[in-house]
């Protein structure tokens, strides 16, 4: 009998079986197998953190300069863009985004590993004007060491990233543990450092469960630091772990970011904007915009135009072109967001388009759901609350500012938010009272490296990106030179 390939992990520098559980990744739109693996095993993840933090403290890594480092990550960049069709077409296999999403991902992760290659090569010390005469001090950044990178399946190559990229401009060792839906352009990503030069050692890619494999990186003592993407929950807990331990923790949590439509908006951009908001990537976003307000005077015209282009939106196989969703990520998870749609029908929520998977028999096999719209529930209903996770956006009027910001505001999460106003200064004065990390005003979704990212409330801990993001991967050393003849001067 034909026995398939085990596809390899890499572990420590090497290509090798993992000795955990087996792991397969499937294609969302119709479930096939993608690739079979075995995880990684808690020894696997002994391994590669002892062998990462002698290669974190070799002399040679030691040695690197900035500008060397930053030219294995501009190799990366470079390979990531002369490969970018196939890494587009793998992400897409792996959790069913469209190929235009995918290619925008790998763009994205590109960026990242020049900006922080750039970052890391002018990033400077401090040289604090001393306080009196007789010493001089100056503050450098260092290395951290070990750095558990933990990320969710839904933007894989660009969250990963985000992560390894500061991390080792800035001098540390990774172990990187991916979703276990989407193992492979992690692993991928593994390859491109490879053949960039990274010594080995500096980046393991450990696949395997979040409570047996992502816990094991966070909880070894020589793991100096989390860098985490996921839900609030696991944030919450593996926050716990870190601070046992004291060591720092850059949080990326949930979210359930409002989108405000104002009266005197652009109504076609808003609907528009607002659409792609929360249906793009079939909501499977944590910055999905997915409560809208709209101000009471254009509401049921906005709710009109919103349920046709919601209609319009073509739902279908992420391979094809011109799809604007694809299937969510698999069976078990549009099951979720299908109950949460019931429990929105259950309390009183009228379904104005969508609530249901596709009628189409060639989507039969893929875990697909379609652009939802519900209205009629209060702010404080579950639907409201929770973090959805797909395609269903909940709408609310709203009469002036201030109800409208209590009911924004209302919320555990704060990790971003949409205006659309013609007015800017008004749109500025509301933007300055959300409680949110990433404020849109006429436009959403947009992104940019330079550009801190992070989260207000329980949306998470830290920011990433900017230029400034390589420093969460560092620790300060102040160092005093005392120019003192008599540098002490005790009890004389
Ligand atoms: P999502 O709902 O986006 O999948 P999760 O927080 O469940 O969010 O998962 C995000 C990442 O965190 C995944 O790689 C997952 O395997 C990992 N993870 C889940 N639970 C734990 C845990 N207890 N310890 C470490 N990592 C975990």
């Amino acid at each position: 009998m034909h026995k398939p390939r085990i596809q390899p992990i890499f572990i420590a520098g090497e290509w090798r079986t993992g000795r955990g559980a087996p792991l397969i990744s499937q294609f969302p739109a119709d479930g096939s197998v993608n690739a079979e693996l075995r995880a990684a095993s808690v020894e696997d993840v002994e391994e590669a953190v002892v062998m990462a933090d002698a290669a974190q403290r070799s002399a040679a890594w030691r040695a690197t300069l900035p500008h060397q480092r930053a030219a294995i990550l501009a190799r990366v960049s470079d390979l990531l863009l002369s490969r970018a069709e196939e890494l587009a077409a793998l992400q897409t296999r792996d959790n069913g985004k469209p190929l235009a999403e995918t290619r925008a991902l790998v763009a994205s992760a590109a960026g990242t590993a020049r900006y922080f290659a750039a970052a890391c090569e002018t990033l400077e010390g401090e040289l604090p004007t001393p306080r009196n005469g007789d010493f001089m001090t100056f503050s450098q950044y260092e290395p951290l060491g070990v750095v558990g990178a933990i990320t969710p399946w839904n933007s894989p190559i660009a969250s990963e990233m985000q992560k390894i990229a500061p991390a080792i401009a800035a001098g540390n060792a990774v172990l990187l543990k991916p979703a276990e839906a989407t193992p492979l352009a992690a692993l991928k990503l593994a390859e491109l450092f490879q053949e960039a030069g990274l010594p080995q050692g500096l980046l393991s890619v450990l696949p395997g469960r979040g409570s047996v494999i992502g816990e094991a990186i966070v909880r070894h003592p020589l793991v100096r630091k989390i860098s985490f993407t996921g839900g609030t929950t696991t944030g919450r807990h593996l926050a716990h772990i870190a601070a046992d331990k004291l060591i720092g923790t850059s949080l990326e949590l949930g979210g359930k970011s409002p989108t405000i439509i104002c009266a005197d908006a652009n109504l076609e951009q808003a609907v528009k904007g607002v659409a792609y908001g929360i249906f793009s990537s079939g909501g499977q976003a944590c910055i999905a915009g997915s409560r809208l307000f709209v101000h009471r005077s254009i509401y049921q015209s906005v709710l009109k135009q919103l349920c046709q282009v919601a209609r319009q939106l073509r739902v279908g196989h992420p391979e094809k072109p011109g799809i604007h969703v694809g299937p969510l990520i698999n069976e078990r998870h549009r099951e979720q967001v299908a109950s949460y749609v019931e429990r929105a029908r259950a309390e009183g929520g009228r379904v104005l388009v969508g609530g249901c998977p596709p009628e189409d028999s060639a989507l039969a096999d893929g875990s697909y759901y379609l652009p939802t719209v519900i209205e009629g529930l209060p702010n404080h209903s579950v639907v409201c609350q929770e973090e959805i996770f797909g395609p269903v956006l909940v709408a609310q009027p709203f009469d002036d500012e201030a109800s409208l910001l209590a009911q924004a505001n209302d919320s555990v999460y704060g990790l971003a938010a949409g205006i659309w106003s013609a007015d800017y200064r008004a749109a500025l004065k509301l933007a300055e009272q959300l409680e949110v990390g990433t404020v849109w005003i006429n436009t959403y979704k947009k992104f940019s490296i330079s550009t801190p990212f992070g989260g207000y409330k329980e949306s998470g801990l830290g920011r990433e990106k900017g230029r400034r993001g390589i420093l969460a991967y560092m620790q300060q050393k102040s160092i005093y030179l005392g120019l003192d003849p008599n540098p002490i001067g005790w009890c004389d």
